[in-house]
């Protein structure tokens, strides 16, 4: 059973590919290289999508027609919405909304015009054996991978999971008032990326199983631009390969 692993940006895979063992192969495929071998065992599909919601559609339907994947898991960076919240924090999606999505009056806001949805619901058990991973991620070996000093910085005192609804558009949210204008919308989002509904979407239309993991980079507030390249080097980039690492250790092996 192959698992297809996508991120929107190198950082967030990068450590990833150079841990998939000898003898894995690269598909160019639309614009995209393909990495397909195994990774701790596992049969995996790890690509580079890149940014927003048509180049993460694009890529999760040639995860599944081309390479036949069985599951899929986004990894990446997010802002922060939700009250309480804080940069280093990591959201799991139990469900995803697209917040660009408004075909009114024809269709309610947010609902995927003849889908006769708004929202598409992450698979319970990849969604929990995520935030499991993250959870003791975040307690044995965060510490180890991103500095004290760095921690102190960005105020990550005490980094938690967060498990909710992920709002995703074509947009970089970076104005305080367009996240109150997301708040009014979906009050229940904790998150907001540019990719994650996107996929969602393609998963349930074939039928896929998926998973979407963000570590917050930022609060989509005016501060968001401010040392992105940064976080995403330093911090997430060590997020997503060791949570992800661990999720795939924890997985029972292959049975082929
Ligand atoms: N300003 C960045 C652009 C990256 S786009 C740069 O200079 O490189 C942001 C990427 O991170 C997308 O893949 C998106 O999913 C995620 N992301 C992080 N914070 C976000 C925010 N505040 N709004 C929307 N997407 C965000």
């Amino acid at each position: 059973m192959t698992l297809g692993i996508v991120a929107a940006l190198h950082e967030e895979i990068a450590d990833l590919l150079a841990e998939m063992a000898p003898g894995a192969h690269v598909e160019h495929i639309g614009m995209r290289d393909y990495h397909v071998g195994k990774l701790h065992g596992h049969d995996c599909v790890i690509v580079l999508a890149r940014i927003g919601k048509v180049a993460a559609a694009a890529t999760t339907a040639a995860l599944i027609h081309r390479f036949d994947v069985r599951e899929i898991v986004f990894t990446g960076v997010a802002g922060g919405l939700a009250h309480g919240l804080s940069v280093g924090d990591v959201v799991i999606a139990d469900t995803l909304t697209q917040h660009d999505m408004d075909a009114s009056p024809l269709f309610p806001r947010f609902e995927i015009p003849l889908l006769g949805r708004a929202a598409f619901d992450a698979e319970a058990s990849l969604r929990d054996a995520l935030a499991q991973a993250a959870r003791e991620w975040l307690a044995d070996e965060m510490a180890a991978q991103v500095s004290a000093a760095l921690r102190t910085e960005l105020r990550m005192s005490a980094p938690r999971v967060h498990v909710g609804q992920i709002a995703s558009g074509d947009r970089f949210v970076s104005s305080a008032h367009e996240v109150t204008l997301l708040r009014g919308t979906l009050p229940q989002a904790l998150a907001v990326e540019m990719e994650g509904a996107a996929v969602a979407q393609v998963c349930h239309e074939y039928g896929i199983p998926f998973a979407v993991m963000r570590t917050l980079s930022d609060a989509a507030d005016d501060t968001a631009h401010v040392d992105f390249p940064r976080f995403l080097r330093e911090v997430a980039s060590h997020y997503s390969h060791g949570i992800l690492r661990r999720f795939l250790c924890a997985r029972s092996a292959p049975s082929n």
